[in-house]
C-alpha cells in the first residue's frame, strides 16, 4: 500500500488507505452515531473521496438524514464493523470512522457536535468548539472543515 492513513474492521477483512495530510476529526453525540458506534459517540475523519480507498468485502445500508439526504453507511460483510459513510449531498467526501484508525491516537476531534445530546458523564474539553446541534449548513461546514478551516 502507498504511504498515508490506514485502518480496518475489527476482523481484518476490510482494509483502507487515506493518502495525504490526517484528515480532521470531529465527534458527534447524536443518537444515530450513538448507534452506529454502538458506543457513547461517533468519530468521523472527514476525507476527500479521491484520497480514500478501501479493499475487502463491504455491504451499504443507507438511512434518510436529518439534512434532507441519505446517508449511505458501509460496513464490512465479515464482522459488522461500520467503517465509513458518505452522505449523498457530499458525494465527494467520506466520513471514516475514527475507532477504526490502525492508530486510533490520530482520531483527535477538532470539534463536538450534537452535545445536547452527550451523556453527562462525558466531559469535553473546553478548548474544543461545541455545537449544540448541528452548524445549520452542515454539507458546507463538512466542506470547509474537510479543507482544513477548523483544524
Ligand atoms: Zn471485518
Ligand atoms: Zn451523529
Amino acid at each position: 500500500m502507498a504511504e498515508g492513513l490506514t485502518g480496518g474492521c475489527q476482523c481484518g477483512a476490510v482494509r483502507y488507505l487515506i493518502v495525504g495530510p490526517t484528515p480532521p476529526c470531529h465527534a458527534c453525540h447524536c443518537r444515530e452515531c450513538q448507534k452506529q458506534s454502538a458506543s457513547a459517540f461517533g468519530l468521523s475523519l472527514t476525507a476527500a473521496r479521491q484520497a480514500f480507498s478501501v479493499t475487502g468485502p463491504v455491504r451499504r445500508w443507507d438511512r434518510p438524514n436529518d439534512l434532507g439526504a441519505r446517508t449511505t453507511c458501509v460496513f464490512c460483510v465479515e464482522c459488522g464493523t461500520r467503517v465509513f459513510h458518505i452522505d449523498s449531498l457530499t458525494p465527494d467526501r467520506v466520513s471514516v470512522k475514527g475507532g477504526s484508525l490502525d492508530d486510533i491516537t490520530l482520531a483527535v476531534p477538532s470539534a463536538h457536535i450534537w452535545v445536547s445530546r452527550k451523556l453527562d458523564w462525558v466531559l469535553l474539553d473546553p478548548a474544543v468548539p461545541t455545537h449544540a446541534t448541528q452548524p445549520d449548513d452542515m454539507a458546507a461546514w463538512r466542506a470547509g472543515f474537510s479543507s482544513g478551516c477548523c483544524t
